[in-house]
């Protein structure tokens, strides 16, 4: 019998299906991230188990023994999404592949610095502030040009695109701007190499992936509520 995570994950990739053809979209096109913050190394594994290979997590010293305990597991790739601080950074630059919430260039050149040398530069996307009323997190619209053009400076970092957390909002007629304008902010900014829209979560991942979301950022939906 399936675990329940590997239905609650079955359902996602349905719905994600249905997104992208409803869009005019390649099926598989969205990606999804399994966002495993506040759930054990098993819950992983089960998801694993059942063909999941991106996860997100949001806090190092919570990610690290996970990492570890899911060491043996090939292919496994892993997604840095929470608050970036600078004393983490060696250990975020050494293990994760990718890093989504890059919000100031100091903070780049530490990771920059800090990737070691037998690992392939550090994808990255830059978090953007996208809504008036949402988390204070992200660099503003206006600040994104002059953080993109330092970052694609950076040796050992390989910026790929944009990430956003929206304000929540019960309306599902309003999901769909700040999405839009991500992708816009990120046509705007017309930099080769830039493949990435990191939006859409639980709730609202349909009008991410309407909105063009090569990544979606999915915890509750696969994994269930957490904890406090
Ligand atoms: C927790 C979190 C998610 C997943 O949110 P759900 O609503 O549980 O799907 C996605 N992105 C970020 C940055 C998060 O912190």
């Amino acid at each position: 019998m399936p675990s329940l995570i590997a239905e609650q994950l079955e359902a996602v990739r349905q719905r994600i299906a249905v997104a992208e053809r409803m869009a005019g979209r390649p099926a598989g096109s969205v990606r999804v991230i399994a966002v495993s913050k506040g759930h054990p190394a098993a819950a992983l594994r089960e998801a694993f188990r059942a063909g999941q290979r991106h996860f997100g997590e949001n806090y190092l010293q919570e990610a690290l023994p996970k990492q570890d305990a899911l060491a043996n597991e090939p292919g496994l790739i892993w997604h840095f999404i929470g608050p970036l601080q600078s004393n983490k950074t060696r250990l975020i630059a050494s293990r994760f592949d990718w890093v989504h919430s890059v919000e100031r260039l100091k903070i780049a050149e530490r990771l920059s610095e800090h990737r070691p040398p037998e690992l392939p530069p550090q994808n990255v996307c830059l978090q953007v502030n996208i809504s008036r009323e949402g988390s204070k997190s992200g660099v503003s619209v206006e600040d994104l040009p002059a953080l993109a053009a330092g970052v694609v400076q950076l040796p050992r970092l390989r910026l790929r695109g944009l990430m956003a957390i929206p304000a929540p909002t019960d309306d599902q007629r309003q999901h769909a701007q700040p999405f839009r304008a991500l992708r816009q902010a990120m046509e705007n900014l017309a930099l080769p190499g830039l493949d990435t829209l990191s939006m859409g979560m639980s709730d609202d991942l349909e009008a991410a992936v309407a909105e063009g979301a090569t990544l979606v950022r999915i915890g509750t939906a696969i994994f269930g509520l957490r904890a406090g």
